[in-house]
């Protein structure tokens, strides 16, 4: 089922300026007043117009730092004050919320842990409703894209229409090198369902270390993504929470200026004839694909009609497990990947299934 979300771009907010990437920095905690300030002046200083800054901090463990609470909002007053810039901080409850709306904080953002629980969810929606704050939504630590949608959904029916997502990856067990597993494919499916949304990556928490800040960032970037929200600190390696993973705002304004940034579009006339004419022959290709899917199920019927005259069962061992290496074998010849030819002939196979079952159940 499609869910609507009725939503306003993050260019009409009247703080994101174009071109990309949209972006959010600033520390992972607030921590004292001098390091909320010195970071803001390091980032305005460059031309940063929205500053972060963690106010209560989900953690692991207790008795790690958990934020300095809500006198850490007058620091942000401050950097409104002192710096024009816009700010923002994580919300996980009613009283965050309304704490948020006493001291002018601009934009919100949902953390991660927070997304995944459609109660807090809820209770924060029902605390929003008659504001218009900007709320952006973390991905859930898990990668379920519905949850990730209930989430949007809830606040967008509280009335909050400045709406938008970050993507941080995913909590994983496998060994990867980053802290969360990036998993892209969530993203893409989400900003295709919904290209109004405005879409940050948040490649910090990506990341969990400085040096794959830069090739998290171009990536969401080469996707198309708005924006970054990236974590900064005036004195990183001191930092009271993710220590490795804040760069100092001169070396934020260095990453930034080496990513490449590839237009979503081009309106030169030549390159849309040759987009055109690509697109035509993939559509015509697809086109085929469909007939000759269409053949494949209609033999998959015939095999199951077959099946059924002859009193065998739908499943032979070791047929399927042939058929999939043989696959994956020519796939490789022709330079597809096992991974993808897998996928696709999974797929095929279990409508096959799916077919010959309902063949066997008509009687
Ligand atoms: C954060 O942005 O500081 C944070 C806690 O992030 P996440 O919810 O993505 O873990
Ligand atoms: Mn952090």
């Amino acid at each position: 089922m499609a869910h609507e979300l009725d939503i306003v771009p993050a260019t009409e907010w009247g703080f994101f300026t174009l071109p990309r990437p949209m972006c959010i920095a600033g520390p992972c905690s607030a921590e004292t007043e001098e390091q909320v300030l010195e970071t803001a002046k390091g980032l305005h200083d460059f031309g940063i117009h929205v500053f972060r800054a963690g106010i209560w901090k989900p953690r692991t463990h207790p008795g790690s730092f958990e934020g300095v609470g809500s006198k850490g909002l007058k620091w942000l007053k401050k950097v409104k004050e002192q710096y024009g810039m816009q700010v923002s901080t994580e919300v996980a409850s009613e009283k965050h919320v309304l704490e948020c709306i006493k001291y002018g904080v601009d934009l919100l953002w949902i953390g991660a842990r927070t997304s995944a629980n459609p109660f807090l969810m809820q209770e924060i929606a029902d605390a929003l409703e008659g504001t218009d704050i900007p709320v952006l939504v973390k991905n859930p630590v898990n990668p379920d894209i519905d949850l990730w949608i209930g989430a949007l959904e809830r606040l967008n029916r509280a009335g909050i229409r400045k709406l938008g997502v970050i993507h941080r990856g995913f909590s994983t067990s496998a060994p990867i090198p980053y802290r969360n597993d990036p998993g892209w494919k969530l993203a893409v499916e989400l900003r295709t369902r919904y290209p109004q949304l405005a879409f940050f990556a948040d490649p910090s928490h990506m990341a969990g270390s400085r040096k794959y800040l830069l090739e998290l960032s171009q990536r969401a970037m080469d996707l198309g993504l708005d924006g970054l929200m990236v974590e900064s600190h005036c004195n990183p390696d001191c930092a009271w929470s993710d220590a490795k993973q804040q760069l100092t705002p001169p070396d934020l304004k260095t990453m930034l200026e080496s990513l490449i940034i590839r237009d979503n579009t081009s309106e030169n006339e030549a390159y849309k004839e040759g987009i055109d004419a690509l697109r035509a022959r993939i559509d015509v290709i697809d086109e085929n694909l469909l007939k000759l899917l269409k053949e494949r199920m209609d033999v998959s019927r015939s095999i199951g009609e077959y099946k059924r005259e002859h009193n065998v069962a739908i499943i032979q061992a070791g047929r399927w497990e042939q058929l999939l290496s043989d696959m994956v074998e020519r796939a490789a010849a022709l330079g597809i990947s096992e991974q993808a030819i897998t996928a696709i002939m999974t797929a095929i196979h279990d409508e096959s299934v799916r077919v010959q079952n309902e063949v066997l159940e008509k009687n």
